[in-house]
């Protein structure tokens, strides 16, 4: 089994210049014990990623993402980033269908199919996030919903293009709320989201697939949800805008 390991940081919408430097410097004064499979990801607003990158550049293991792409190549989109830009300020991921965008900015499974594909053209990996929202999970069929994202976003791509899929778990009712899915109920999810990507391609690819768990993750409950067989890491909002909070969530791993 040769998965990586990743803890993710989203800063959202959060950090301007000054204070987003200072954040990623007080994140690389930390003491860190990573092992040789663990990556630490920021992914901080666009327009900070070049001043992130840089800071980060003297550390390896470390690596830049954006929060996301648009499904174009480029053109007449007044505001929007291209998967290009994204790569040309050296980020190595994009995160792509995260909930809030799927909520606010209204972006379908068939919109997000599209930026996996120009964000693979483009030589980035993907964070591709899939998650339920309450009523889903109270009525029971969380795995057919979260599949059934995972198909329409990811499906369609060959073995090869799905080797650069890191798949983000992130049940909408714990996003932000401080209600964190117990460690068993995100391991039974991973599981679920793991035989779906056997079934569709084999159990060597989805053995290789990392999926991590996000929502209300934090320094305290980090290890427990860590250690479960099919959790691979984390995608943390809030906690990630603390440096030492973030540093404890990556040595938990
Ligand atoms: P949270 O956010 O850790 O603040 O719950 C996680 C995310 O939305 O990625």
């Amino acid at each position: 089994m040769s998965r990586k390991k990743i803890v993710a940081g989203n800063w959202k919408m959060n950090q301007d210049l000054q204070s987003g430097e200072r954040l990623v410097e007080e994140i690389l004064n930390q003491e860190f014990t990573l092992d040789a499979s663990t990556e630490v990801v920021i992914a901080p607003p666009s327009i900070l990623i070049s001043t992130v990158t840089n800071v980060l550049q003297s550390k390896a293991q470390f690596f830049t993402a954006a929060q996301n792409c648009h499904q174009e190549e480029s053109g007449a989109y007044t505001g929007e980033i291209s998967a290009a830009m994204v790569k040309s300020l050296g980020c190595k991921y994009v995160i792509l269908g995260h909930s809030e965008r799927r909520m606010y900015q209204d972006e379908t499974d068939h919109l997000l199919a599209q930026k996996v594909n120009t964000a693979l053209n483009n030589n980035l990996q993907v964070i591709f996030c899939c998650g339920e929202a309450l009523d889903i999970r109270e009525a029971g069929t969380q795995n057919n919903y979260v599949n059934i994202q995972i198909e329409k976003g990811l499906f369609h791509l060959s073995p090869e293009q799905f080797s650069n899929i890191v798949i983000a778990y992130e049940p909408i009712w714990a996003i932000g709320t401080g209600k964190t899915a117990t460690p068993e109920q995100a391991q039974e999810m991973h599981a679920n989201i793991r035989a779906h990507i056997a079934n569709q391609y084999n159990e060597t690819i989805a053995n290789n697939t990392s999926i991590l768990y996000g929502g209300s993750c934090n320094a305290s409950n980090a290890a427990s949800l860590f250690s479960q067989q099919d959790i691979d890491g984390g995608l943390i909002g809030g906690a990630s805008l603390k440096a030492g909070d973030f540093a404890a969530i990556i040595n938990a791993i």
